[in-house]
């Protein structure tokens, strides 16, 4: 018989970098647009599976000079690519031993609700009574804590002890009973500590409005993040003052950069991502630089993160020169800028 351990050591072994299980009666006051059972009504435990977002991927945004990487490597490539790659495998493993297994990773766009939790409009329907609409959505955060992985901090991201906010989670809903590990008691990493409510670029955490959920029959509470806030904050961008006309977002005039964004326009998406401009500021570079210097973290670094004052783009004012010359700049070739047509090229 397939233990839970057996799971854990596959796991690890085909790319994940922590694990945790839950038994499936740890969803039952969870709504219906987001409870497992009604993907898999015979279910019986739920796999999380965490993957680290490197502390590489967020040093280009930290020193202001390298974005897409944290676009890319720190969210599209895990969240499209290795997660599932990993979610697929271990599920193959799990219905090789003659159980049914549910890889699980980020299907949102399909899903029935918005990011704020209310169903869409016109979007589907149930199949039948008491059928959740498609696509039901498994919140993975509280999937990840109810499999014993973390905590819920005051921002509303899973702390992990391993990498604190720094990891994307994937899940596996199976038939196979397993033995579940133990939910971290709420307060063991969050202490409170408000670095993520003072760094947050868009105000977007609130230091004295917060939200109640019953999860598993326990009150958990964190801050009452303004969602909306965020998804324009997380792009870089900032509303427009009265008068003002803005073009950082396609389509969008009353869209301008942020102090935290330094490109002219909005790119384009990486991995079907790729809005990450401010880097998670509040909600994952200054936690995790608050729980890396209180030393409670066990993804331990020689240097600490952050090593130098947090830079801030002043659109007020004309750009730095920093002395870059072409590659070709004055020489006679045919790359030289007076040959060449540049708006040819990409
Ligand atoms: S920054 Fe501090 S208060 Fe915010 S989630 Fe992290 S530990 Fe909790
Ligand atoms: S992603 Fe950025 S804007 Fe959104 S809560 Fe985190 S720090 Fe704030």
């Amino acid at each position: 018989m397939i233990t839970s351990q057996d799971i854990k050591a596959a796991a690890l072994r085909m790319g994940a970098d922590i694990v945790g299980i839950g038994s499936i009666d740890r969803w039952k006051d969870a709504p219906i647009q987001m409870d497992p059972r009604q993907i898999m009504p015979n279910a019986k435990s739920v796999i999380a599976l965490g993957f680290r977002v490197l502390r590489g991927s967020l040093r280009g945004v930290e020193e202001g000079t390298f974005f897409s990487n944290y676009s890319s490597m720190g969210y599209g490539g895990i969240t499209y690519l290795y997660m599932p790659m990993t979610v697929i495998n271990l599920s193959k493993m799990i219905e090789d031993a003659g159980f049914e297994a549910v890889p699980y990773g980020h299907q949102s766009d399909w899903r029935a609700i918005d990011n704020l939790g209310y169903m869409k409009p016109e979007f589907s329907r149930p199949v039948a009574p008491g059928k959740a609409a498609p696509d039901v959505m498994v919140n993975l955060r509280i999937a990840g804590y109810l499999c014993g992985l973390g905590e819920i901090g005051y921002s509303k991201m899973l702390l992990t002890p391993e990498f604190g906010p720094r990891q994307r989670i994937g899940i596996i809903i199976t038939e196979l009973e397993l033995e579940p590990d133990p939910i971290m008691e709420p307060g063991t990493l969050c202490n409170r500590c408000m670095a993520c409510v003072r760094e947050c670029p868009g105000g977007c955490i609130p230091a004295d409005k917060t939200v109640k959920a019953n999860i598993n029959g326990r009150e958990i509470e964190w801050a009452d993040v303004d969602m909306v806030k965020c998804d324009i904050t997380f792009g870089g961008a900032e509303v427009c003052k009265e008068g003002e006309v803005g073009d950082y977002v396609k389509g969008r005039t009353d869209r301008k950069p942020s102090s935290i964004s330094p490109f002219y326009h909005k790119n384009k998406f990486l991995y079907n991502s790729g809005q990450a401009v401010c880097g998670a500021k509040g909600c994952t570079r200054a936690c995790m630089v608050s729980l890396e210097k209180r030393g409670v973290l066990k993804n331990k670094f020689e240097n600490p993160f952050r090593q130098k004052k947090l830079w801030s783009v002043d659109w007020s004012q004309p750009p730095f020169d920093n002395g870059y010359v072409a590659p070709y700049e004055g020489l006679d070739s045919v790359n030289s800028r007076v040959k060449h047509d540049d708006s040819k090229t990409d």
